[in-house]
């Protein structure tokens, strides 16, 4: 009972409402692919056209921009869990992952000594 614990905290979706998001920065080999529904919702969240979602949000043709420390440019900084801004628009990759896995983040220590000072960077507005 106690050994699943664990895997059972971190395969838990909900988790995601009390977690600062890990996954929202960009880490090497991590990979956010945009696909043209994504930028159309989020093109009509902003009411703009897709063209302008393209040219505002996206690089390299498929994925959001980021911030020098990595992070998604639509994670906010002004708080701690439920950080993103476009929560109700953002892409199917986003409200996806962990695809029903464990979620890595909170599995593997090395993933977590790289995003925990980015994150604790990212919040130091909050004091
Ligand atoms: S998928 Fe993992 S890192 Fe991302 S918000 Fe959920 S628990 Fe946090
Ligand atoms: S769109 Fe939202 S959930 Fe997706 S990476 Fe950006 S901040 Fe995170």
């Amino acid at each position: 009972m106690t050994a699943t614990a664990p895997y059972i905290l971190s395969g838990n979706r909900m988790y995601c409402n009390y977690c600062p998001g890990y996954c929202c920065y960009r880490l090497k080999g991590a990979t956010l692919l945009l696909d043209a529904i994504d930028i159309n919702r989020i093109a009509r969240h902003f009411n703009i056209s897709d063209g302008e979602a393209r040219n505002k949000y996206i690089v390299e043709r498929n994925t959001f921009k980021t911030r020098p420390d990595g992070s998604c440019i639509f994670l906010s900084n002004e708080k701690m869990c439920g950080r993103c801004t476009i929560h109700a628009a953002r892409p199917r990759q986003c409200r996806e992952f962990p695809y029903n896995d464990p979620c890595p983040y909170l599995e593997r220590e090395d993933l977590l000594n790289i995003i925990q000072p980015k994150v604790e960077e990212s919040l130091q507005r909050l004091k």
